[in-house]
């Protein structure tokens, strides 16, 4: 899982070095599948219940499972990018946002305190804690700043299986859930919306929007408990 994480962690990078005014969708996903190719990894996204595409591309108050195409990102648009790979039969996931060129502050704050979430969400992933701990620190954060956390679609168990259960929500569901063990990994992934937290689902069956049109940004990384505390896999070394 450490090494899936990695490969994950290139093709964040290396998808973040070509998001510019006018690359296309469909650009940036070409450029995971050629790493996934070339790492000798498989893609989790591709086919997975028909997606077609190695990667979710979400711009603007689209919050999940956009389709890559041949839309072009222009300078003010923010963009999710949600990826992984399986290296030797095992998934990482890992997603986040980012501006193109010259984005306006509300733009840039949602960005920062989604990011901030996470963190704050991947701080309390300690042995002997309680998993929706995380959820409730995810929470906080963005309900401190104004913003809210989508109910809807929420993080996961990882492992051989891109999906395991339990879910992870990114809110307080009004129940501790789980004790956090040494060996569990996780998928944290916070999606918050810079209006309400409602959704709905496009035409497409894919593409995930607010409903209010407000922007919405997603962070996620795929992190394991160990004795000493969180390690995260998805975060380059
Ligand atoms: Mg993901
Ligand atoms: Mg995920």
């Amino acid at each position: 899982m450490r090494k899936a994480g990695q490969i994950v962690a290139e093709i964040k990078s290396k998808t973040l070095e070509v998001i510019r005014d006018g690359v296309t969708t469909l650009e940036i996903d070409k450029i995971a599948r050629e790493i996934i190719d070339k790492r000798g990894a498989k893609s989790n996204f591709l086919n997975y219940h028909g997606f077609p595409a190695t990667i979710c591309t979400s711009p603007n108050s689209m919050i999940v499972h956009g389709i890559p195409s041949d839309l072009r990102l222009v300078e003010g648009d923010i963009i999710s990018i949600d990826c992984g790979a399986i290296w030797q039969g095992y998934h990482g996931d890992a997603a986040y946002t980012v501006g193109v060129g010259k984005i306006s502050k509300e733009a840039a704050h949602l960005i920062e305190v989604t990011s901030r979430s996470l963190d704050a969400g991947i701080a309390v992933m300690q042995p002997g804690r309680h998993l929706h701990e995380i959820g409730r620190a995810v929470q906080n954060v963005a309900e401190a700043n104004n913003m809210s956390v989508v109910r809807e679609y929420v993080g996961h168990g990882i492992g051989t299986q891109m999906h395991e259960s339990p879910n992870v929500p990114n809110y307080w569901p009004g129940t501790p859930g789980p004790k956090m063990r040494p060996g569990n990994v996780f998928a944290v992934e916070p999606m918050v919306n810079l209006g309400s937290h409602r959704t709905k689902v496009l035409p497409d069956g894919w593409s995930v929007v607010t409903q209010d049109g407000s922007l919405s940004a997603h962070f996620e990384d795929t992190i394991a408990i160990t004795d000493n505390g969180p390690e995260i896999f998805t975060r380059e070394k």
